[in-house]
């Protein structure tokens, strides 16, 4: 409601309430009843002989005249005489006529035989006695006015007393008074909310039927009682104060003061039950004093909608667990109550399940949802009821303990944690069979404020700390220490690093040949370089472990196809397109969900032949997710038949054989430590099984790390596919390479037609 229509509503209510109104008489009417009564008459009375009309018309500030029923002026009253210019002996005697344009006169005529038709007795009507009356003063002007006819009774004759106001009260205005009356008494019976006018003592003074919906009350048994049967006793008592201010400061002052639009408490319904109420205001005067109208709604509805969609956006829908923006809320609310230090800890567990992704490909999602929601149980169980947990999404917790002495009740709680979790979990597959799985939990401890002030601080470290747990094997506890930052912080940079060298093209492949032991050329391994702003090359061995752990490596590994694509091509056009390309694959890149397709679609896009590609994918790597590698590599192979797939660094992991068995694997990789301890006869036993292993398996053997004639000798008589080394060559730049080559193969030629 806006503020012009209360206060009409006021204005409205208040004629209403007003015992004048009760008549239903027009307000004039009403006006000249006070004013006679003022001076102790009553209209249609006899007057005349108490002196009572003389003092009237003396002192009335409104321009009357006393006509008789004809329309003879007897008397004017000095306001007349000043408002009109006139004297009172010039009036004496003259016709009201007279006085009136001739327009009028029609008007005029007739309302005067109504009067003389008129019994003493008849009440005053507004509509026939009261007229716009346009009367001429005596310099000419025609003044408006508004002219009240009442009959009275003097000295047994009938009289009329005109009463003549050159204000005229706006009939139009109150009409609109009553329509907006009307309109609005039909609005507060429409709308479901509670309006309530009250005095300034509270006592209810106007309340309409919302009152029903709202609390359970008729308007009858509310109108007049107390305003605070409506609220618990508490409620009332805290608002009361706020009440008053209300009542006394008008709107455009309320936010100045600091009071609310709306406020919102409790209130008590005609059952008794507390229902959460939403209230406002609008104050205003009526002839009584100060009254205060407030709308109550009842908003339990949009309460327990609240309260949904809050707990909507700060929960797991998958858990329950609170997630990360309630972690934060939660945060600020603790650091703000809390003063953390002499002794008053408090510590983050950050919690990250190990190989997740592997159960989630290989079982199916609702088999990993199963999974994470028997987590989030486990976590809960192992903590305090002061403690919370939330999952920060995938399979991503954590555990935040407010109250520690020192991290050693961390540690324990977080080793209960992983204890539990390492519980085997019955899941439902995909194919809705019930199965049996384990996982374990890499943790990190991070202490307030010790290891980090804010939520911010902390979460990283415990973070930085879970990582650690995750590179020293998993499944364990790390308890953050400064020296671990460092090691993020170097993460963090080279990550930026690799970001910026792969937009500034930083990066080269080298090449080094892979050849048989007759010297014939077979191939080529990439192996990618950085030269860094400035800096001599960067060995692979310092940042692609680095790229793996922080996820470079999978745009750094496209890069890496898209290279050899290219430089195979240039080969092939080269007249070296019977050699084949040796592209190492990394174990983070291998296990993206989508790695076949990617690689797929690179071979397609650059239309180089399948046959002249070797992926060469490590034995940790294939091993350690077998079943997954094993789907994998069938389906590059089944796109691509004769693409070629070696093992790389081999004997250095383990390897199982029945997998072994089952993979298209074209080329085990020795791995450069065995070629180097041939001295050793140990080894020699090792490389000598590898060999007539794969003899046994039908699948070739290169040696890596070939720098002597004696290893080169040593695989050359055991027949071994081929080699690769420093002896033969360095990984070369793809245009030292090509030059290399050329001349290899001018000597080569001229060598045979010397033979020749
Ligand atoms: P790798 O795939 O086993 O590659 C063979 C490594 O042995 C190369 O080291 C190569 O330069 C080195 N090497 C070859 N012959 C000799 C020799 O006679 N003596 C010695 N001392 N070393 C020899 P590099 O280039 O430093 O690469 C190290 C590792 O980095 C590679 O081992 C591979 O695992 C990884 N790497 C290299 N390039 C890439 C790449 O493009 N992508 C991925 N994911 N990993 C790569
Ligand atoms: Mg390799
Ligand atoms: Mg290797």
């Amino acid at each position: 409601m806006s503020e012009a229509e209360s206060s009409i509503i006021e204005h409205v209510s208040s004629v209403e309430d007003s015992p004048l109104s009760k008549t239903g008489e027009s307000i004039f009417s009403q006006l000249l009843q006070r004013l006679l009564a003022g001076r102790g008459i009553k209209l249609g009375d006899e007057i005349e002989g108490n002196g009572s009309l003389e003092i009237l018309l003396e002192n009335s500030p409104d321009a009357i005249l006393l006509l008789t029923a004809a329309g003879v002026v007897v008397e004017a009253n000095p306001a007349f005489c000043q408002a009109y210019g006139w004297t009172r002996t010039e009036l004496a005697g003259s016709s009201l006529l007279s006085l009136v344009p001739e327009e009028y006169w029609p008007s005029f005529s007739e309302m005067l035989v109504g009067f003389s038709s008129r019994d003493q007795d008849s009440p005053v009507e507004f509509s026939n006695d009261y007229m716009d009356f346009k009367a001429k003063a005596k310099d000419g002007a025609i003044l408006s006015a508004e002219c009240l006819l009442s009959p009275v009774w003097a000295g047994g004759e009938r009289r009329i007393i005109a009463v003549l106001r050159d204000s005229p009260i706006d009939r139009v205005l109150i009409e609109q008074l009553k329509e907006s009356k009307d309109h609005y008494l039909a609005l507060s019976e429409t709308i479901t909310e509670a309006i309530f006018r009250l005095d300034e003592d509270f006592n209810i003074i106007f309340v309409n039927s919302g009152v029903k919906n709202t609390f359970g009350f008729d308007r009858d048994e509310l109108v007049k009682r107390k305003f605070s049967v409506l609220f618990p006793e508490e409620v009332f008592a805290k608002h009361l104060d706020e009440f008053r201010k209300y009542f006394i400061v008008d709107d455009q002052d309320r936010l100045a003061l600091g009071l609310k639009r709306t406020i919102e408490l409790l209130g008590v319904t005609k059952n008794r039950g507390v229902t959460p109420m939403e209230m406002s205001f609008g104050n205003s005067r009526d002839f009584s004093g100060r009254t205060l109208t407030c709308i109550i709604r009842d908003i339990s509805q949009r309460k327990t909608m609240e309260r949904r969609l809050r707990h909507l956006a700060f929960h797991d829908k998958l858990t329950g667990l609170g997630n990360r923006d309630l972690f934060n809320e939660d945060m600020k609310a603790f650091l703000s109550e809390s003063i953390l230090g002499n002794g008053r800890n408090a510590a983050l567990l950050f919690l990250d399940l190990d190989g997740f992704k592997h159960i989630n490909d290989t079982l199916g999602h609702s088999a990993g949802d199963e999974l994470l929601v028997e987590t989030a149980r486990r976590i809960r169980v192992c903590l305090r009821e002061a403690d919370s947990s939330y999952r920060f999404g995938g399979d991503e917790f954590v555990a935040f303990l407010p109250e520690i002495f020192d991290s050693q009740r961390a540690v324990s709680v977080a080793e209960r944690i992983l204890g539990a979790v390492k519980l085997p979990y019955e899941v439902t597959t995909d194919s809705r069979a019930k199965t049996r799985v384990e996982i374990g939990v890499s943790i990190g401890v991070a202490v307030m404020p010790e290891h980090g002030e804010d939520a911010e601080a902390v979460t990283r470290s415990a973070d930085i700390a879970m990582y650690c747990s995750k590179e020293a094997g998993r499944n364990r506890v790390t308890v953050f220490d400064e020296s671990l930052n460092t090691k993020a912080n170097e993460s963090w940079r080279v990550e930026q690093d690799i970001r910026t060298a792969l937009v500034k093209g930083e990066f080269e492949l080298h090449y080094q040949p892979i050849v048989a032991p007759t010297g014939k050329l077979l191939g080529v391994e990439a192996l990618i370089r950085w030269r860094r702003a400035g800096a001599m090359f960067m060995s692979p061995g310092s940042f692609i472990p680095i790229a793996e752990q922080n996820g470079m490596i999978i745009p750094l590994g496209a890069w890496v196809f898209r290279r050899a694509f290219i430089d195979l091509r240039r080969l092939e056009r080269g007249g070296f397109g019977h050699i084949y390309f040796s592209i190492n694959v990394s174990g983070k890149q291998f296990e993206q969900p989508d790695f076949v397709r990617t690689l797929c679609d690179a071979i397609d896009k650059a239309a180089v032949n399948p046959a002249r590609l070797n992926l060469e994918l490590t034995e940790t790597t294939l091993m350690s997710n077998a079943d997954d590698a094993v789907v994998k590599i069938l389906e590059i192979k089944n796109r691509y038949p004769a693409i070629m797939l070696s093992i790389d660094d081999f004997g250095t992991g383990y390897s199982s054989l029945s997998y072994l068995s089952r993979l298209p694997v074209d080329i085990l990789k020795i791995d450069i430590s065995f070629v180097r301890a041939l001295h050793d006869e140990q080894n020699r036993k090792v490389v000598n099984s590898i060999l007539t292993l794969a003899e046994s398996l039908g699948i070739n053997v290169v040696a890596e790390g070939i720098e002597t004639v004696e290893q080169l000798s040593y695989f050359r008589d055991r027949n071994c596919y081929g080699m690769q080394g420093h002896l033969f060559m360095k990984a070369q730049a793809i245009d030292e390479l090509e030059r290399r080559f050329a001349t290899l193969r001018a000597a080569s030629r001229a060598a045979e037609s010397h033979a020749l």
